[in-house]
């Protein structure tokens, strides 16, 4: 705990963490080398985590990076941290993020920007790239953050980092601030696929509190890892040939393809023809969701109150117009529209139908196939400042990870070996629904 601590004095400039829990991560650090000296203590003991802005913890601040919620403090915590406590996890503070998790580059957070570790001139991804920081600066073990459409793969991939989000319903959304309930899942951000198997063994399984998980035990998928290959992949043919699949990432795609062959494995071109509507689909259910979820925030419940309000609706119009972010109200206005009456059939009732069209589909390849492979992301890690210029073209960049997301997959980002630069990239797999434990074995063996 002491040496993290040091990083985060040292690294403070990359401005990842919101806030570090010192002297509580210290004290139970203590409190756990006597757990340990008993032979008491939990299955996290001395790993030291940090937790995403949008994730309660009891008499904590969770802002969710966002204005309106700077001065919320949690009553309750979430199932995830109860869960990573009582296995003595140490909590080592909260990680900035894109407000309410909107965004692809941590630009839009009200506690300002985020630097890549690796180039400090370009931005980590996002939602979650303080968590991702956290963890490639060395200022803790593991990161648990959330992913709604690659919140955890995209900037893993950017810091060369494993980035894993599990099958929709394996891990309680309980206390997690939502932004659309249909697609968030808890991940975890960790330098190894066995830290990810230990985390999800930890957090996962059935929850009083969210109705959505599977209700069966938990698996031990960390013991359980162990050699499972050689498999066989799909990989999406549109995924490599597209505009703005850069040419590092296509060229270390392909040099990876080969060595993946080269030691056994079956990796298939299969053609996907939804690819261009996984962006549009994944953006109008997303808004609708986010529209709806966070028309709680109205100045009266939780957090910001604008000090100009005087009548009841200007206590709402003003507070939301004064705590929220730009990129928030922008989803917000487009989410209130896909969802009014007039329009409802055209924009929600059609993104939903594209999504079923989705899942099916990519249920059809993995039926023939073990794994999906695409890269995570078309192009490395972009200078700080893109994403404000155009946000279509950060929605645009979101295109491998929605698919996992809109069909619930489980997925997985590991790093890739750079053949043209020296920026991080990232390789996704993607399994059937609860296959969490093939995946995170061929991770670790094969990858
Ligand atoms: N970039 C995507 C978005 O802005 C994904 C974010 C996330 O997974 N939370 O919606």
């Amino acid at each position: 705990v002491k040496h993290y601590l040091q990083r985060t004095e040292q690294y403070a400039h990359l401005n990842a963490f919101v806030e570090v829990f010192a002297g509580e991560a210290l004290a139970r650090a203590a409190k756990i080398d006597k757990k340990l000296k008993a032979g008491t203590a939990g299955k996290l003991a001395g790993m030291v985590i940090s937790i995403k802005d949008n994730i309660l913890y009891k008499g904590h601040t969770a802002s969710a990076s966002s204005k309106i919620l700077e001065t919320y403090n949690a009553i309750y915590s979430s199932t995830v941290v109860e869960r990573l406590l009582a296995e003595d996890a140490i909590i080592i503070g909260r990680c900035n993020c894109d407000e309410f998790g909107m965004g692809a580059a941590n630009e839009n957070s009200a506690h300002g920007r985020v630097k890549n570790f690796a180039d400090e001139s370009r931005v980590p991804g996002g939602s979650s790239g303080g968590s991702a920081v956290s963890v490639q600066a060395g200022m803790c073990h593991a990161a648990i953050g959330t992913d709604t459409g690659g919140s955890v793969r995209q900037p893993a991939a950017f810091c060369g980092l494993v980035g894993f989000k599990p099958t929709y319903g394996s891990i309680s959304r309980h206390g997690i601030i939502a932004y659309a309930s249909s697609f968030d899942q808890v991940g975890t951000i960790t330098r190894s696929a066995e830290d990810a198997a230990l985390l999800l063994e930890v957090m996962s399984g059935p929850d009083n509190y969210d109705s959505t998980l599977k209700q069966a035990k938990p698996l031990a998928y960390f013991s359980a890892l162990k050699p499972n290959g050689p498999k066989s992949l799909a990989y999406i043919k549109e995924s490599l040939e597209r505009e703005g699949v850069g040419e590092q990432v296509r060229e270390s795609m392909l040099a990876k393809i080969k060595e993946l062959q080269a030691a056994g494995n079956i990796v298939e071109p299969v053609s996907f023809e939804y690819l261009d509507y996984v962006v549009p689909a994944y953006y109008i259910l997303t808004m609708a969701e986010a529209s709806s979820n966070l028309a709680r925030y109205d100045g009266v419940r939780y957090g910001y109150r604008s000090p100009n309000a005087t009548a009841l609706t200007s206590v709402y119009k003003k507070s939301r117009s004064e705590g929220f972010g730009k990129e928030v109200k922008r989803r917000v206005m487009l989410g209130t529209f896909i969802l009014s009456s007039g329009y409802y059939d055209a924009y929600y009732t059609k993104a939903q139908k594209m999504r079923r069209l989705i899942m099916q589909k990519t249920d059809e390849i993995l039926n023939d196939y073990d794994f999906i492979l695409t890269p995570t992301t078309p192009e490395p890690a972009p200078k700080i400042g893109r994403e404000e210029k155009d946000p279509v073209v950060s929605y645009l960049e979101d295109i491998f990870t929605v698919q996992a997301s809109l069909a619930g997959l489980p997925a997985i980002s590991l790093p890739m070996n750079n053949i043209k630069g020296t920026l991080p990239l990232g390789l996704q797999l993607s399994a059937k629904r609860y296959n969490e434990q093939e995946l995170l074995n061929f991770a670790k063996y094969f990858l």
